[in-house]
């Protein structure tokens, strides 16, 4: 159930994750590091002569830091997340779908990063810790001013987010990260509304069918409007 401090949470390249309370995490080095070396035992691999002796030591070399390099960010994972539950009680973030976004340009990196793993972890460490998790749409948020509103545009180069309208100024991210927890606030407080109406309903009884019946008609009503 939605309860508590709410956080938004902004995954990216520049940053591994920026939250609504201004804490910034680095994209992790150790994995960078590990990478390259991984391309080297690799090159080396491919020199060897296939089925030898030799080819197969350094196979299983391969293979062996492939499984470090996994786990290395498994582990990172479960660290962050269970920091951003150790931070609050609600945890949103963005409903980008990363395996679309892997098709595209930034994307080896995005899936070296593994963005969604991390949000698949997330959403179960919030699960095990009674937190709640929520996905908000992802479009414009790191155009729009958390404070006000309003549209500021800025490319990637632009690490600053400044408001001409009310003159707020934050870190991009962080400003990305509060605008996504204002959507998991707006999210959850219409979802409340109809959990709310719901348990009226069915607290009443005896007037439940008359009134779902009246319910049914009015939604009708409207669809057919909205159609028109
Ligand atoms: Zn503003």
């Amino acid at each position: 159930m939605p309860h508590g401090h709410p956080i938004g949470v902004d995954v990216g390249l520049s940053k591994f994750l920026a939250t609504s309370d201004g804490v910034l995490v680095k994209s992790p080095k150790f994995l960078k590091v590990m990478q390259s070396e991984l391309k080297l035992l690799q090159r080396r691999l491919s020199r060897k002569k296939k089925r030898s002796k030799n080819y197969e030591k350094q196979r299983i070399k391969v293979a062996r830091l492939h499984h470090t390099i996994d786990n290395t960010r498994k582990d990172f994972h479960f660290k962050q997340a269970h920091a951003l539950c150790g931070a609050g009680d609600m945890v949103f973030v963005e409903d980008l779908d990363y395996r679309t976004l892997a098709q595209g340009m930034l994307g080896k990196q995005m899936l070296d990063a593994g963005f969604g793993q991390f949000r698949t972890i997330t959403k179960y460490v919030c699960w095990k810790r009674g937190k709640f998790f929520g996905e908000v749409n992802a479009r414009g948020t790191s155009q729009e001013c958390p404070e006000c509103g309003a549209t500021v545009k800025k490319d990637l180069s632009v690490r600053v987010h400044h408001c001409q309208e009310c003159g707020f100024i934050a870190d991009r991210d962080v400003a990305s990260g509060q605008v996504i927890r204002n959507r998991g606030i707006e999210l959850i407080s219409t979802a409340g509304h109809v959990g709310i109406q719901n348990a009226y309903a069915d607290g009443l009884p005896g007037a439940e069918v008359s009134q779902s019946r009246s319910k049914s008609k009015t939604r009708k009503g409207t669809t057919r409007k909205s159609l028109k």
